[in-house]
């Protein structure tokens, strides 16, 4: 582990997203967008020994960058209970656990082809129940169709 905190840079300002379910951090960094080109700094580490989770995880430091509300919610289908610690001037500025949201509105379109949010002549948005969170699981409002995540 000292090895590991060792090899990590610190940075002065931007986000650190702990505990992500093992192999999951590639994902992540999709949904953010992150791809390394614009030369900031992203520390991945993937399949870490974590005492927490009792098993292994997956750790994002990434340089000046700060989440949304949309890209908090997207992380948290991925990867609920994830941590999150947002980092200024090399110091903690704030630390939460990310919780899954009761419903998500809009994020994405329901599998469900023939599903009136889907087909509908005006511009509908989505709309999901959370009804389970270990697989992350989406029940539509319109058609009751499962999403799983
Ligand atoms: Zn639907």
């Amino acid at each position: 582990m000292t090895e590991l905190t060792l090899r990590i840079e610190k940075i002065k300002s931007g986000t650190v997203i702990d505990h992500i379910e093992p192999g999951k951090a590639i994902r992540v960094l999709n949904i953010l967008g992150l791809e390394g080109q614009d030369g900031r700094l992203i520390t991945v580490a993937i399949n870490v020994q974590s005492k927490k989770l009792g098993g292994k995880k997956d750790i994002i430091k990434v340089e000046n960058v700060f989440l949304d509300n949309e890209q908090l919610n997207q992380i948290s289908l991925l990867s609920p209970k994830c941590s999150i610690s947002y980092i200024e001037n090399f110091e903690v500025s704030k630390k939460f656990i990310l919780n899954l949201p009761e419903t998500f509105i809009g994020l994405f379109p329901c599998l469900n082809e023939n599903c009136i949010s889907n087909v509908a002549a005006e511009p509908m948005k989505s709309e999901f129940q959370v009804i389970s969170e270990k697989p992350v699981k989406l029940r539509c409002v319109y058609c009751s169709r499962i999403n799983r995540f």
